[in-house]
């Protein structure tokens, strides 16, 4: 884990200092891995017309990632590239992830639990870090991150976290990338900071993102770059994997015959929750995220493409999470907390 502090260029450059050797072999990976028929040149272009669109629109974390090319040694222009991997992402190549949430009458306490496994190339596994920051006079924020560059899950100070699952969405378009956008959930305030920035007009395309805050306010907003659903948490459960469930989002699935896995892990999903129904804590979670039903494509994933390569538990009424690295079947969890930032909750 790093812990860091500072001006939004500060904490990019600590963070490109720490990572130095492992961000320049993800940059130099990413040019060799590039999808059939995709030239570098063009890439690069097409990734400084989202650079000048994010720089608009979030220029404090555009600063970020300048202070994190500066320290690694990187060009910032092949860096952003790594940000922006809805134009280099082949549509087939589908990561997964599952999201459980439970709230009120479905958890042992009455607390709001997001649970989360992130599935990932298992090369990406070493790559991974633990990032605590404050940035500017934003929330402090844990989140889990490859490289350091982007963020793939996390919660903040002010009690908001940020999970949720990659959907391959058939109207990508030039924009400011969707990992940019999830940067700024986790600086969110309040829910309807981090609903706003699923909900950016100039977004190049979206995840399904789960937000919550504090309050138990849930929800799974499965976006694309043009629209998007905010699926609210029914009966105080919520799952998600990684294909579009709600009718008016459907349309946008880029390939509605490589949803398989991802119906299987959303399914086995909701039951678990429904019977675990009342009984749900931190500890019931990491016994549900390493359910094997399918196995190895799995809610933990042991596939050959993807696998788990760490998974969560976020208590957001006391601002805790327990982080596992690697399989969920085989992992030891270990608990983070955070300071509460921001008015009580009552
Ligand atoms: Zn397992």
């Amino acid at each position: 884990m790093l812990e860091i502090r500072g001006t939004h260029r500060e904490v990019g450059r600590q963070i490109g200092e720490a990572m130095k050797s492992r961000l320049q072999a993800l940059a130099a990976r990413e040019r060799e891995d590039l999808p059939h028929g995709v030239a570098w040149n063009e890439l690069l272009q097409q990734g400084q017309l989202s650079l000048a669109r994010s720089r608009t629109v979030y220029p404090q974390y555009v600063e970020e990632v300048e202070g994190i090319a500066e320290a690694a040694g990187l060009p910032m222009d092949e860096l952003f590239l790594c940000l922006c991997e809805e134009l280099w992402e082949p549509a087939a190549w589908r990561h997964g992830c599952t999201d459980l949430v439970a709230r009120g009458r479905a958890t042992a306490d009455g607390s709001t639990l997001v649970a989360h496994t992130n599935d990932l190339g298992p090369e990406v596994e070493e790559d991974l870090v633990l990032l605590k920051v404050q940035a500017g006079d934003e929330p402090e924020f844990l989140g889990v991150s490859v490289g350091g560059v982007g963020y793939s899950a996390g919660f903040n100070a002010a009690g908001i976290s940020m999970t949720g699952n990659q959907v391959s969405c058939n109207d990508i378009r030039p924009g400011v990338p969707r990992l940019l956008c999830v940067r700024a959930i986790l600086a969110a305030r309040r829910l309807e900071d981090a609903m706003n920035a699923c909900l950016l007009p100039s977004r190049a395309s979206n995840y399904n993102n789960v937000i919550a805050d504090a309050y138990g306010e849930v929800y799974s907003m499965e976006g694309s770059a043009t629209d998007c659903e905010p699926i609210y948490i029914d009966g105080d459960i919520l799952a998600h994997a990684n294909h579009y469930v709600s009718p008016p989002m459907r349309h946008f699935e880029a390939d509605r015959n490589e949803v398989g896995n991802s119906v299987i892990r959303h399914n086995r999903a909701w039951r678990l929750l429904r019977e675990n129904y009342g009984l749900l804590t931190p500890e019931r979670f990491q016994v549900l995220l390493a359910d094997h039903a399918n196995y190895p494509g799995s809610i933990c994933k042991h596939g050959l493409e993807s696998v788990t390569v760490f998974s969560l538990v976020i208590r957001l009424e006391e601002r805790r999470a327990w982080i596992g690295k690697g399989r969920p079947c085989q992992t030891t969890y270990h608990e983070y907390a955070l300071e509460p930032y921001g008015p009580p909750v009552s």
